[in-house]
Order: structure tokens, then C-alpha cells, then sequence
């Protein structure tokens, strides 16, 4: 199996699906804590559009976007496998739903030793 961003070997158990492409785990990482390459207003976009509606910190998440910041906030950090058992989320639909937060730069994903944790910024 081969990354199809950095192009590095990685073992089938390792990669992700992330924005249709299959890629390793670091890059993984890359994509979740920090803005698309290709996109790089998103962040800038997303803050002011909640600025604009006056939503300040957790105002104007859905319900389950709070329950994940809630949890984040409760626990500091929390695996991803966790956040997804906790939340009953596919890790797809968690990742959907955690792209809102790191885009309102609520919350982060990193990696530490071989595990991905939320916490939140
Ligand atoms: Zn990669």
C-alpha cells in the first residue's frame, strides 16, 4: 500500500481515507491538525463567518460539535478510538464532525507515540 501523498510504503492497517485519498498515518496527522494545503482561508473563513453571526467559542456548533468539545474539555485529551466509541461515530463521521472544530480552531488532533488524540486548542 502506497500513500498517495507523501508516497511512502505503509502497511494496509496503517492508512486513512482523507479527502477521497488513502494515505498514511503521518499524513493523516497533517490533514487533521492543520488547514488544507489547498485551502487556505478555510480558518480565517470559518472565524469570520461565526464572527459575523456573533458566535463566540462553542456558540453556533451543532449539538454533537459540543458534545465533542464538552468531552474534549472534560478529558484534556482523548484518543481518537475513544472520541468515536463515546461519541458512536464512524471514525468518517467523527472526522467529518471534528473538521468543523479545527476549523473554528476549537480544537487539534496530534500524535503521540503511535496514537491520534483530539484535545482542544
Ligand atoms: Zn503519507
Amino acid at each position: 500500500m502506497r500513500c498517495e501523498k507523501c508516497q511512502a510504503d505503509v502497511a494496509n492497517e496503517d492508512t486513512f481515507q482523507y479527502g477521497g485519498q488513502t494515505i498514511c498515518e503521518d499524513c493523516y496527522i497533517e490533514a487533521m491538525s492543520r488547514p488544507q494545503p489547498c485551502d487556505p482561508g478555510a480558518v480565517s473563513a470559518a472565524r469570520a463567518a461565526r464572527e459575523l453571526q456573533g458566535h463566540k467559542g462553542i456558540e453556533g456548533l451543532t449539538p454533537i460539535q459540543k458534545k465533542i468539545y464538552n468531552f474534549l474539555k472534560e478529558k484534556g485529551k482523548v484518543p481518537r478510538e475513544e472520541l468515536a466509541k463515546y461519541m458512536q461515530l464512524t471514525p468518517e463521521e467523527l472526522q467529518g464532525q471534528f473538521a468543523v472544530l479545527r476549523h473554528c480552531e476549537l480544537a487539534r488532533g496530534f500524535k503521540e507515540g503511535n496514537k491520534i488524540y483530539f484535545t482542544l486548542m
